[in-house]
């Protein structure tokens, strides 16, 4: 994927909102959702422009409105559309008039899941979440040894992810109490968050042929944002030996938008590899992925208490991290999942773990923010966290940004955390 005419940084669209220095959807971005008018009304797949989202069936670029269609294109297919929608949507289109009755504002639709979730599969690509949760529990050797040459990951429920604009109830689960005889089923004291990103699956492999690293990116159609909440206490007691399983399952939420690879082009960097690391074995290594397989993007960690709400305050800024500081890019995520000969479908999603940045502060969870609980975190306006306090509204966002390319924004996932059913 190599960029082209869609990635000029001057272009501009005849839609006004598109145009503003400050928009996560200008004509270069171009992320796909699927959205409704009214709640009883069929979902349609549309594209981001600015404020607005164009309706693809409406707009005669889409015979119907499933977002199959989209997810089944190739990535030649997928790339045509990108030039359609850019050209369509250009300044001086003649296709201006037509498409100007398919345009909805989103703050007057519901945006939903981007496609119905297939499977659900978590990674655990970020080395410096790794090595910090890692060190509560084994402060000698936080990484374990088969972290440098596996794509850890596990696999996830994908029947309770969600739509950004989730409010939940504190899940109920076991919790060892602190005497450490017994368990109690209660809610839980350690409601926690995780930072992560969506790797959407557009088309997939048929089972026992594996996606060569080559290949993978043909096999992505995008990324969107995603929050992995979890319950640290209910995770505590039940994660040995088979890993994360009811601390988890009871909610996950994503983005409504799914931003291409495409649109991403200019935000490519070589993967990061300290020297003296494993190299990875054949199948995870390529020279494309070496040189270009990682992704800058930004990424942004915002509390909304009930207080700040109550009060007229804006959300307060928790973390900043980077996807390039994660240790396994997206294609080494695509071909270790199919090497066995596992088939991924359309739908399917993969997490790639909570991102973290190397410092301290940049932890994309609590449970890193506040050191296992053990560090008071204080809020601007002198409210105390260690974990999610009932009311508490997490805002996930994330853009790509550099010199010489127009700013890519995510929009947001957010979720808001509700007291415990009686
Ligand atoms: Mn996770």
């Amino acid at each position: 994927m190599t960029m082209d005419a869609t990635h000029n940084p001057r272009a501009e669209s005849w839609v006004e909102s598109a145009n503003g220095t400050d928009t996560d959807f200008p004509i270069q971005n171009l992320p796909f959702a699927r959205f409704r008018r009214k709640r009883d009304e069929a979902w349609r797949v549309g594209v981001a422009i600015g404020d607005d989202v164009l309706d693809l069936q409406q707009a005669g670029v889409l015979e119907d409105a499933d977002s199959g269609s989209v997810m089944a294109l190739s990535a030649t297919g997928r790339k045509a559309l990108r030039k359609t929608l850019f050209d369509g949507l250009g300044t001086g289109s003649p296709m201006q008039a037509r498409w100007k009755e398919a345009l909805y504002l989103q703050s007057a639709v519901e945006l939903g899941l981007p496609s119905e979730v297939g499977d659900y599969t978590d990674f655990y690509t970020g080395i410096y979440h790794a090595t910090a949760v890692g060190k509560l529990l084994r402060p000698d050797t936080p990484l374990l040894p088969n972290y440098k040459w596996v794509p850890i990951g596990y696999h996830g429920r994908a029947s309770s992810v969600a739509a950004s604009g989730l409010k939940f109830h504190r899940p109920h689960g076991q919790v060892m109490q602190a005497d450490g005889i017994a368990p109690q089923l209660q809610p839980t004291q350690r409601m926690d968050y995780e930072l992560e990103l969506a790797i959407w699956i557009a088309n997939g492999n048929a089972l026992g042929e594996p996606i060569p690293i080559a290949h993978a990116e043909n096999h992505v159609w995008g990324l969107s944002l995603l929050n992995d909440w979890s319950a640290r206490d209910v995770q505590a007691w039940e994660y040995q030996p088979l890993g994360p399983f009811l601390a988890k399952s009871f909610a996950t939420t994503v983005s409504p938008w799914v931003v291409t690879l495409d649109a991403l082009a200019p935000f490519r960097c070589k993967q990061r590899r300290p020297p003296g690391d494993p190299q990875p074995l054949p199948y995870l290594d390529s020279p494309a992925n070496r040189s270009g397989g990682a992704y800058a993007i930004e990424l942004e960690v915002w509390l909304h208490t009930a207080e700040m709400q109550r009060d007229g305050l804006a959300p307060q800024l928790l973390s900043q991290s980077n996807f390039e500081d994660a240790y396994w890019t997206l294609s080494q995520l695509v071909a270790h999942h199919t090497v066995n000969g596992c088939n991924l479908r359309a739908g399917d999603l993969l997490g790639t773990g909570t991102l973290s940045g190397p410092q301290a502060m940049q932890g994309g969870s609590l449970l890193e923010l506040s050191q296992g609980g053990h560090n008071n975190i204080t809020l601007d306006n002198g409210e105390i966290r260690t974990f999610l306090e009932d009311g508490d509204t997490i805002i996930l966002r994330a853009y790509a940004e550099r010199a010489g390319a127009r700013r890519i924004g995510f929009g947001e996932c957010r979720g808001t955390v509700l007291p415990a059913r009686a």
